[in-house]
């Protein structure tokens, strides 16, 4: 493929505003699927994308379009030759949540352009915002898209006005489609090859290429997403990865279709895969640059910034025997997501497991999910928290990923947590509880911007500990769904913060450790030993719940002893029932761990969650 002849473009909107939906449709107008093929976001093929109507995992495909020149509705780039002919198009899905921005900026490097969607009710959102500033900053075109035209009620004009003030985009070259009635779609195809620049690169030059991206495949060993930038690489070739250090055979290569479909080379500006028969998982490193091994590239791509995870779980097999096969699971996913993060540790409650690092709470369930979902294996997850770092009396400084980690308070000079700048866009009208809400959570006010009569944005620090947890659900509930917010990490500030554990019985379970606010101990630790209280059934003898500061109890709760048997409650025959009852039993023992005499649900370990 000539690359004057290819396009390579990204979708990225906020959540929800229709990604997914447009990109069915670009494969559906040029037939790369049938519409018998057809169904909606074909391209979130992970059981938890499908079961939670998102999308996690980028998504790469090439599709053909054969463009027959402009028409008067056409902006065509100034300087740009459009001939008329087949392109590719390499489109890639992105998913739209905060906790995936990673995979949104990994994407756009594979780029040079982006459709930009914006949903024509909702209008301009946090993450919309957040994508385009990611796009700008990435130097790719940008494509304005409003999408859902068909909606009974839009406020298009407003929307446009928006994509102009916040984004500083040209609104009165917007597209206007509706992906879920297929209307337009013919623009968006023209807008591709007639708006973006084809992809840069000498086809004769030393081979380049950019791994965005890898899988497992149990079958054929790991599958390498790669995008080329300069050169060429065909079928047979000997290979190396830049920084991993390795050298392959390319036993098979081809392009996203949007099933493998095998070829015999990919191209300046091509994205593809290729396959190495590499089985080790550690082998392939995303960012990484894939070259010739004869004829080596001079130096690697710039490859990625490694993200740094900032919260942090204890991942432990409810079946000790369990914990080898856990640690190959962690690696394939760890190898198909580059922003997840394990190592084993130990504790005393729960035994062998490991402490995982995830970028946010949403990606930390997806994880678990596919864990149970892909690898068939029973955790007990333990409360998250947020990394912290602590400059210890003689100057040195560590990192805690695990409250238990904390030193002795008399060792510490400074205690220091991770703050985030968190930017909400709400109605007018809601910026008073937002800002009480913020000033409940230790936040400190930056400002506020009006996007247009009754739109507000709103710029806080805000400690992330403080918002990982239910800020969204917060934010949702206050304004009735339509304020959004997006955070990033900005750096460690010093705050009074101290370790707050939980005896069971009089014994401490470490794995309900957790690092708190002074001012806020005393609050967190009685809703946190209540919480406890509902989730831990009865036992044969009381059970004493405590919170405790060092050796200072702060809070108590009790556990009266059980007098019933469970079964007792359905005398009267109803044998169904009681069979169900002692089956329910059953399943919840799979997730109980036993302290001493005492048995803990797994549920209980995310009372933290819940006891803010
Ligand atoms: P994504 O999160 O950006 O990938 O969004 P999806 O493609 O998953 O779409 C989110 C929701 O919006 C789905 O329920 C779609 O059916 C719906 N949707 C997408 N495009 C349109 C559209 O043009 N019109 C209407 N009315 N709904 C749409
Ligand atoms: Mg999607």
């Amino acid at each position: 493929m000539q690359r004057e002849f290819i396009r390579n473009f990204s979708i990225v909107a906020h959540i929800d505003h229709g990604k997914s939906t447009l990109a069915d449709q670009l494969l559906l107008k040029t037939a790369a699927i049938t519409e018998r093929e057809f169904q909606s976001q074909i391209l979130d093929d992970l059981a938890v994308e499908r079961q939670r109507g998102i999308t996690v995992k980028a998504r790469a495909v090439a599709i053909y379009y054969d463009y027959t020149g402009p028409d008067e509705t056409s902006h065509v780039l100034p300087g740009m030759e459009v001939p008329p002919g087949r392109y590719e198009l390499n489109l890639i899905d992105t998913p739209g949540h905060v906790d995936f921005h990673y995979e949104v900026s990994r994407s756009l490097a594979a780029c040079e352009g982006a459709l930009l969607l914006v949903d024509a009710f909702q209008g301009v959102q946090a993450q919309t915002v957040a994508n385009a500033y990611a796009a700008i900053e990435g130097n790719l075109e940008i494509i304005p898209v409003v999408n859902k035209i068909d909606l009974p009620v839009t406020r298009i004009d407003e929307v446009l006005n928006e994509v102009e003030t916040i984004l500083g985009l040209d609104g009165s070259t917007a597209l206007r489609v509706s992906a879920k009635q297929g209307l337009n779609i013919e623009s968006v195809l023209r807008a591709l090859v007639e708006r973006i620049h084809p992809p840069k690169g000498e086809p004769t030059a030393p081979l380049k290429a950019l791994v965005f991206d890898s899988k497992y495949d149990d079958y054929r060993g790991v599958v390498t997403y790669i995008r080329v930038k300069e050169g060429t690489i065909n079928k047979g070739d000997k290979i190396r990865f830049m920084k991993g250090g390795t050298s392959h055979e390319v036993l098979d290569l081809g392009q996203f279709r949007p099933n493998m479909v095998a070829c015999e080379s990919l191209g300046v500006g091509q994205v593809g895969y290729i396959i190495t028969g590499i089985k080790v998982l550690g082998n392939v490193h995303v960012g990484d640059t894939v070259t010739h091994a004869g004829r080596q590239a001079a130096e690697a791509l710039p490859g990625y910034k490694q993200p740094k995870p900032m919260v942090f779980c204890g991942m432990y097999p409810i079946d000790a025997t369990d914990f080898e096969h856990l640690r190959e699971e962690l690696d394939k996913m760890a190898l198909n997501d580059a922003s997840f993060s394990f190592a084993p540790e130990t504790s005393d409650a729960l035994g062998f497991g490991f402490r995982c690092g995830f970028l946010g709470m949403l990606h930390m369930e997806i994880i678990q999910q596919r864990l149970e979902d892909e690898a068939d294996v029973d955790l007990i997850q333990t409360a998250p928290n947020v990394t912290y770092q602590i400059l210890k009396r003689g100057g040195e400084v560590v990192q805690i990923d695990n409250p238990v980690e904390t030193p002795d308070a008399g060792v510490i000079e400074e205690f220091r947590e991770p703050i985030a700048k968190v930017t909400f866009i709400v109605p007018s009208k809601n910026i008073g509880v937002i800002m009480q809400l913020c000033g409940d959570r230790r936040g400190i006010y930056i400002g506020t911007e009006f996007l247009g009569p009754d739109r507000a944005q709103l710029v806080y620090e805000l400690p992330l500990a403080e918002i990982i947890y239910d800020m969204h659900d917060k934010l949702k509930s206050v304004t009735q769904g339509y304020g959004t917010m997006d955070y990033e990490v900005i750096g460690f500030r010093a705050a009074d913060l101290v370790k707050m554990d939980i005896l069971v019985k009089g014994v401490k379970v470490d794995a309900l450790s957790t690092i708190v606010y002074r001012g806020f101990a005393e609050r967190r630790g009685r809703a946190l030993v209540k919480k406890l209280k509902e989730e831990i059934t009865k036992h044969q003898f009381e059970i004493a719940l405590q919170a405790a500061i060092g050796a200072r109890v702060i809070a108590r709760e009790t556990i009266s002893a059980l007098r019933k048997n469970v079964t007792a409650k359905c005398y009267g025959g109803d044998i169904s029932r009681k069979r169900k009852l002692l089956q329910k039993q059953k399943e919840g023992k799979k997730r109980m761990k036993q302290f001493g005499q005492v048995e803990i649900p797994q549920k209980a370990f995310l009372s933290v969650l819940e006891a803010g």
